[in-house]
């Protein structure tokens, strides 16, 4: 990838470590306005993350902070879902959206 979708600037290549993620999803960041994405390599499909803020961007597994992004939202199975992913260590996660009522 030459150029960033948001600004233009050449992006870097990230979590491109051997067991960071798996070899099919090219992770991307740019330095300039800080844009992140993954292309699937099978698809061609560019996926555009959302960087977290506050606590939830937190990494529960390695403990960076300001690290972790998510995709947009989705639907499996009658639940609302998204995925994070840390930038810092690769590890993802799968998380619940739109509870109602959720007890504290
Ligand atoms: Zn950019
Ligand atoms: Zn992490």
């Amino acid at each position: 990838m030459s150029a960033c979708p948001a600004c233009g600037n050449p992006p870097e290549r990230i979590l491109d470590g051997p067991r960071l993620r798996p070899p099919h999803q090219r992770w991307w960041e740019c330095r300039a306005c800080r844009w992140v994405g993954v292309l699937y390599t099978h698809s061609g499909h560019l996926e555009t993350m959302r960087r977290l803020q506050g606590d939830e961007a937190d990494c529960v597994f390695c403990g960076w902070e300001e690290e972790n992004v998510v995709s947009e939202p989705f639907e499996r199975d009658g639940e609302r879902l998204d995925w994070l992913v840390c930038l810092a260590c690769g590890r993802s996660n799968t998380r619940r959206l739109g509870r109602m009522a959720d007890p504290e």
